[in-house]
């Protein structure tokens, strides 16, 4: 596994797998979206995963990288993996497909369990919610592209918790040593043990919620949990953390722990 590369330049990451970098980095996108090129050894054609803004430099070089292109496939509905979709669809000449139909130009969704046959692989879909509803991994060549359901450092925004919690539940049955290609950052060297790894750092999250919780009662606000349980923070960092607070307590609502 390497350092990431220069903007807009392809790297190979893995016999069938290289990834070309886009310049928008931000503290959502860590240095920016990580296109991915899928290729089995030999084959004439490619598939394209999450071509990232409607950045019409980056598109150009992404579509030079790839050449024929059979397929567009995309992780997820956030504008930093789809919005380039369909000005890309339309300059390869490839149908795009997600989870989301709306989404899709020219084919069907995606759905889960689902091997899509392309430029020499074998893919299967993965539908993993959390990060969003109609997040899905893609499973290639032994290795697994995650979106942003799992990133290359860091840990990632969750909009439903217990569905992220299950996400994360079936990627620790991917076979050991699988390589994790992210939307976001660097490549890790193993789904499962990430996916671990975020386990272990949300169920620690959601006991100090559960002890704030014992400390005001099941009724709290999240704003009264964050002024609890991150008492020793800086206070700029109260707002954002209300929104996983929310969600944890969402969470916890739904198996019956706070009310
Ligand atoms: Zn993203």
């Amino acid at each position: 596994m390497t350092a990431h590369p220069a903007y807009g330049e392809l790297r190979q990451v893995t016999p069938s797998a290289g990834v070309v970098l886009e310049d928008n980095p931000g503290a959502m996108t860590l240095e920016g979206t990580n296109t991915w090129l899928l290729r089995a050894p030999g084959a004439t054609t490619c598939v394209i995963v999450d071509p990232g803004y409607e950045d019409v430099p980056h598109l150009t070089r992404v579509a030079e990288a790839a050449g024929e292109v059979e397929l567009i496939l995309v992780t997820h509905q956030h504008p930093d993996h789809v919005q380039g979709a369909p000005w890309l669809a339309a300059r390869v000449d490839a149908p795009v497909r997600t989870f989301d139909p709306a989404l899709c130009v020219d084919a069907p969704p995606l759905t889960d369990g689902e091997v899509v046959v392309a430029a020499g692989l074998s893919i299967e879909v993965l539908h993993t919610p959390g990060h969003t509803e109609d997040s899905v991994c893609l499973a290639a060549d032994g290795a697994v592209l995650t979106g942003d359901s799992m990133l290359g450092r860091g840990t990632t925004v969750i909009s439903d918790l217990g569905a992220y919690l299950g996400s994360l539940r079936r990627l620790t049955s991917v076979p050991p040593g699988t390589p994790a290609l992210p939307g976001h950052g660097p490549e890790l060297p193993d789904v499962a043990a990430t996916a671990r790894e975020y386990l272990a750092h949300r169920e620690e999250r959601l006991n100090q919620v559960r002890a704030a919780l014992r400390e005001l009662g099941p009724g709290a606000t999240p704003r009264q949990v964050v002024e609890v349980v991150y008492r020793d923070v800086d206070q700029s960092l109260w707002a954002p953390a209300e929104w996983s607070v929310r969600a944890q307590l969402d969470y916890l609502r739904t198996t019956g722990e706070a009310s």
